[in-house]
């Protein structure tokens, strides 16, 4: 049986209604190659690949950066999901202080100790029983795409095409730009990696599509970040569990945004009651430092053998005795049970907001997660926000997304929400 080609939203970036309502996909591409040109270049030697804020952080304390004038910004953007524990945090700087005044590189030819009591630590608290460790989320998810594929192998030949869904994120690189629902990132750089395709989150289709001769691995991310701060539905998450687990089919968690605590329980899946086969880890895991994690059951890990994947930096143990660190603060149940109660009461004043100001169509979210759907284009209110002092990002066009520290306290949870009534 072939994956039905009516039904791949991505195979070849052809058009396609958005189930959200917003623009079909070509348009969005076309209007973003045609500003792609006038695009402003970085100043100095930097490439102009971002589009950055007319600010330069100097500093930072607590919840709040600190700009070169001087000026404190409440911070509801953390490095994008990185910075968890603030700034200046006294722990996170003592962790930095002892890993530097240890061994910072080996490579991987030779063991050393942090990385083997991180991937413990992780396994500890996690359906997994491997770790590998690398250096960014895009590179997480590259590697579980190749443990699928050589898993797959053991099974059948042709069991080697990934799935990933509408509205998912998993990286800038050619595969996991392949699983990524984003014309715009997509189309300038046309062929991306083959086998792999982007498919409605419809447990019908998906059930027609997941072949279990030719499909190795389906991904997601229990909470979409990039896709707009959505929240799968729970009944669909345990239908493909179910799905993928009765025919084979590798289930991959893209916890790089949603894990580690920003939902309210550790891991985003917890909210399901599902768990994954393998799940990748990025952003908060080094406190700010370069670090990308891959865990995964042993039956996959079983076929996996050395000289299979590798990369030079990961797991060192300068990252992995500060991510030590850093896993332990967000493992802590106290900590949990503080982001989801405030993150409950987060959201509740979001939607009062929301019906307040008439400016905001939805409010979705978790924990200290959250995106609300903007009345005109989001980036015009991080913009005024910004100038009002506080930070906040979009995630695509319509949604201004909303990941306050997880130390984030009521009060300034509040302050932010102030600062927006008054932007919006
Ligand atoms: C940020 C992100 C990635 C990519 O991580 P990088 O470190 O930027 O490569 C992948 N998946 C999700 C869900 C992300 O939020």
């Amino acid at each position: 049986m072939t994956v039905p080609a009516l039904k791949v939203l991505s195979a070849h970036d052809a058009p396609s209604a958005p189930a959200t309502g917003a623009k079909p996909a070509l348009v969005e591409a076309a209007a973003v190659a045609a500003t792609t040109y006038d695009a402003p270049l970085e100043s100095d030697a930097l490439l102009g690949t971002y589009k950055r804020a007319p600010v330069e952080f100097t500093g930072g304390e607590g919840v709040y950066l600190v700009d070169s004038a001087g000026n404190r910004y409440l911070d509801f953007v953390s490095g994008i999901a990185v910075n968890a524990l603030g700034y200046g945090d006294a722990g996170l700087t003592a962790a930095l202080h002892r890993a530097s005044d240890q061994l910072v590189h080996t490579s991987n030819l030779y063991w050393t100790a942090p990385g083997r009591e991180l991937a413990a630590s992780l396994v500890s608290k996690s359906f997994a029983d491997r770790v590998f460790f690398c250096n960014s989320g895009a590179e997480a998810n590259e590697g579980a795409f190749k443990f699928a594929r050589r898993w797959g192998r053991t099974v059948g030949e042709a069991k080697h095409e990934i799935i990933g869904l509408r509205g998912g994120f998993h990286g800038r690189l050619f595969a996991t730009l392949a699983a990524t629902d984003r014309p715009a990132y997509r189309l300038p750089f046309r062929p991306l990696a083959p086998g792999i395709s982007v498919f409605e989150r419809d447990i019908e289709d998906l059930s027609t599509a997941l072949d279990a001769e030719t499909v190795c691995a389906v991904i997601l991310e229990p909470v979409q970040g990039e896709g707009g701060v959505r929240v799968l539905d729970a009944g669909f998450v345990c239908e493909l569990r179910a799905l993928t687990a009765e025919r084979g089919i590798a289930l991959i968690f893209d916890e790089i945004q949603c894990g580690l605590g920003r939902t309210g329980t550790l891991w985003a899946h917890e909210q399901f009651g599902v768990t994954p086969d393998m799940m990748t880890l990025a952003k908060p895991i080094a406190g700010g430092l370069p670090m990308g994690a891959i865990l995964l059951t042993e039956e996959i890990a079983q076929t996996i053998k050395p000289g299979d994947h590798g990369t030079t930096f990961g797991g060192g143990p300068f990252v992995a005795s500060v991510a030590q660190h850093v896993f332990g603060r967000l493992s802590d149940p106290a900590l949990l049970a503080q982001v989801t109660e405030n993150g409950a009461w987060f959201g509740e004043q979001l939607r009062e907001l929301a019906s307040r100001t008439g400016r905001i169509r939805q409010v979705r979210g978790m924990g200290y997660m959250w995106g609300l759907d903007i009345m005109g284009t989001a980036g015009h209110v991080v913009s005024e926000a910004l100038a009002n002092g506080l930070l906040t990002c979009t995630a695509g066009e319509y949604t201004l997304r909303l990941l306050p520290p997880l130390v984030a306290t009521r009060d300034e949870l509040a302050r932010g929400i102030a600062i927006l009534e008054e932007v919006l």
